[in-house]
């Protein structure tokens, strides 16, 4: 008699078969998978489980015989159906003594080969449609670089010969598409290299301090722009020279640091470059960026690195940018043989960080084994080393005197800025003085409101009016 008790219905529909019998190798049970499977029907319960396996069990008498051990170990058995046809299958038969049941579950493993078959296939062809798209991707960016590049170079040509302000401001600003499309283009050739394996490193020496001179040079616009205070310092035990990518290594930086310069409106941005590690020809170089800005949540940390991702989706409006480029960054940090680490706190500022490895020549290597201490930079312990905790979060603090300073200054620029119709730039410092204001009184923000308003609209009037509004504001 089939026994069909509610408790055994979990096991009726699942994929494997199983089969319970009795000391005489009676089934009594059977699920729909080993009915279907061995092409019985419901007269499986009540066959002899030699029918089944007749390899491995035969009756005697009132008990069954086997060599079969009994166990948690899956073994290969060969199952025979109804009409005497066997398919292989991976078994593993239990002996429930107290009840004096047996229970066999087992897989077709012709069944689980071709799955595995077809899953070996399906990622082939999955990595297969990959390499195929990366190429397309490397190819169509590839292309993409000669027309934005034509574009360019007849704009600047323009630029030389036009006199006309209202023209040399388009002019300009088709310029500046152009670059920021350049920048796009090389996140994603870049980004496809990498995930396609093709990337290569290309080391050679080089002049460490150029080189972060000529990166702090990239970005010196934007810091006098921003009115940022920026400091750069190189430990004494960096050496001069060194023998790496170093057009990658500006990269990393360069990405680093307009991310800084991207995000922080008011304060200080901090470079610190230290030399943490020497084998032999080998050291390791440990580079931090440290900002005073927006901050990241703790929560969004973790999907900084990975491709695509920006912290939300408000940020990516106002901002803009790919997500692509700490993805890169850590690509060609690991290259190097080094990490990447970001530590964060919202609204007070990030300390980026990354290692990596370069050679030094025969005489640098003996000249000096000295290394710098690894220093711990985070916004939990403190940051004694380059940052002066007091002063960053003074400086926010609605109402301080730091905080009085910064928005007259920022005042000021903005003022300046709407006086030469310079629209961008202004909208710039509303942004600044807004997060000056924050935590000031609600007639304030009132006033910042519509000043921030006007300046969008670029209406000169009402913005003088809204400034000298908020200026009595802040005096009394
Ligand atoms: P993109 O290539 O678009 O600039 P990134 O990968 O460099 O993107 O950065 C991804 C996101 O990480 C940014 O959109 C921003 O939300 C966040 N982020 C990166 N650096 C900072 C920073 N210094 N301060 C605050 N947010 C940051």
């Amino acid at each position: 008699m089939e026994r069909d008790d509610s408790s055994l219905n979990l096991v009726r529909d699942a994929l494997e078969m199983i089969l319970i019998f009795d000391r005489t190798g009676k089934i009594s049970y059977a699920n729909t998978a080993a009915k279907t499977k061995l092409e019985y029907g419901s007269e499986l319960c009540g066959r002899n489980i030699s029918d089944i396996f007749p390899n491995d069990f035969r009756v005697e008498g009132e008990r069954f015989k086997t060599e079969y051990l009994f166990g948690s170990e899956i073994r290969s058995l060969m199952a025979y159906r109804k009409n005497l046809t066997c398919f292989p299958v991976e078994a593993k038969i239990n002996d429930e003594a107290d009840t004096g049941m047996y229970v066999c579950m087992a897989n077709d493993a012709l069944e689980k080969e071709h799955l595995g078959k077809e899953i070996a296939q399906v990622k082939k062809e999955a990595q297969l449609a990959m390499k195929v798209k990366s190429e397309f991707v490397a190819n169509v960016t590839h292309e993409l670089r000669t027309p934005v590049n034509g574009v360019l170079g007849n704009v600047r040509e323009l630029l030389d010969v036009e006199t006309d302000g209202q023209k040399q401001k388009t002019l300009r600003t088709i310029e500046r598409c152009c670059d920021d499309m350049n920048k796009i283009i090389n996140n994603i050739l870049d980004f496809s290299k990498l995930e396609a394996g093709k990337f290569t490193l290309e080391p050679r020496k080089f002049q460490i301090r150029d080189m972060l001179d000529y990166v702090k040079a990239n970005h010196m616009g934007k810091i006098t722009e921003k009115g940022l205070d920026f400091f750069m310092t190189v430990s004494p035990q960096v050496p001069e020279y060194v023998i790496g990518d170093e057009l990658r290594i500006v990269q990393i930086l360069n990405n680093l640091l307009s991310n800084a310069l991207k995000f922080t409106a008011v304060g200080k941005v901090t470079v610190e470059v230290l030399k943490t590690a020497q084998v032999n020809d080998r050291i390791e170089l440990f580079f931090i960026v440290i900002d005073s800005g927006i901050g990241i949540d703790k929560a969004d940390q973790d999907k900084l690195f990975q491709s695509f991702s920006q912290v939300d989706a408000s940020i990516s409006r106002k901002y803009g940018g790919t997500g692509l480029g700490l993805n890169i960054c850590k690509q060609l940090v690991e290259l190097m043989g080094g990490r990447i680490e970001v530590d964060s706190e919202k609204g007070r500022g990030s300390i980026f960080s990354f290692s990596i490895w370069v050679s030094v020549t025969e005489q640098e290597a003996k000249a000096s084994f000295a290394t710098d201490a690894v220093r711990t930079y985070s916004f939990a312990g403190g940051m004694s080393n380059s940052f002066d905790d007091s002063e960053k979060s003074d400086a926010k603090e609605y109402g301080t005197p730091e905080n009085q300073e910064a928005l007259s200054k920022n005042l000021s620029k903005l003022i300046l800025c709407v006086e030469m119709e310079n629209w961008e730039k202004a909208e710039m410092f509303m942004d600044i003085i807004r997060q000056l204001t924050q935590g000031a009184p609600r007639e304030v923000g009132r006033v910042i409101l519509k000043l921030k308003m006007a300046v969008q609209k670029e209406n000169y009037d009402k913005v003088t009016a809204g400034f000298e509004e908020l200026k009595t504001f802040l005096q009394g």
